[in-house]
């Protein structure tokens, strides 16, 4: 049967980067589950939906379709990847991410995704709530900046935004997710925690591959 390997962990600790890189090296699929609420949440700013309205919000999610292709989420066929890079895209989905509605049509999405492949599936609630009994979990940390200086250097040239803005808005998406009643951002019991702070991309990838590998 496949097999999940699971990555949880904050805003900017580079989870999306190690997660298909640890794909890769294993042969799995990378599921993004990040993408989907933003794909959500990037649908419902489309069609002026009112993030804060649980119904028409959800409404919206029941009708897209999530397909992984070469790592990649498909959302109804499109690869939306590059319109999400923006803040309004992240703060939009942690607003979404929020109504208990959603959570449980993505989180049955990622279950039926997980039937058909194996993967490596990384997000806030992987380990804790849609795949309690994943082969392997990690909770990735990392001191909050340094996750905002990377993203500043992430998008340095594509944005005009300061570090200190992207230090602020990293804390209340954080905060967001962190005290939200459904599905909030913490470690699963059986979880190994990594923190990045002092470790290269390439160390983090080699650190998780041998430890699912052992
Ligand atoms: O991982 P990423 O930063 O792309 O996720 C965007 C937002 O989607 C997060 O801030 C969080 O609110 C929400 N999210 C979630 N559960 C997941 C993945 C993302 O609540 N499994």
């Amino acid at each position: 049967p496949p097999i999940v390997v699971t990555i949880d962990g904050p805003a900017g600790t580079g989870k999306s980067t190690v997660a298909l890189l640890v794909a890769e090296r294993l042969g799995f699929q990378f599921l993004n589950t990040g993408a989907m609420y933003r794909a959500v949440a990037w649908h419902c700013l489309q069609h002026a939906v009112n993030l804060q309205d649980a119904m028409s919000s959800t409404a919206v999610a029941a009708n897209l379709s999530f397909h992984i292709v070469d790592h990649k989420m498909q959302v109804d066929g499109v690869d939306l990847s590059q319109e999400f890079r923006d803040d309004t895209i992240s703060q939009a989905a942690s607003v979404i991410a929020a109504h208990s509605e959603i959570r449980s049509i993505l989180v049955e999405r990622q279950r039926q995704l997980a039937e058909e492949m194996s993967l490596v599936s990384e997000g806030r609630d992987q380990g804790t709530i849609v795949f309690p009994n994943a082969t392997k979990k990690f909770f990735l940390t990392a001191r909050p900046e340094v996750r905002a200086q990377r993203r500043y250097d992430d998008l340095r040239g594509h944005s005009d935004v300061s570090y200190e803005q992207i230090l602020k808005t990293q804390q209340e998406r954080d905060l967001r997710d962190m005290t939200r009643s459904i599905a909030p951002l913490q470690p699963a019991p059986d979880a190994e925690v990594v923190d990045s702070s002092d470790l290269e991309l390439d160390e983090v990838v080699n650190l998780l591959v041998q430890k699912v590998e052992q």
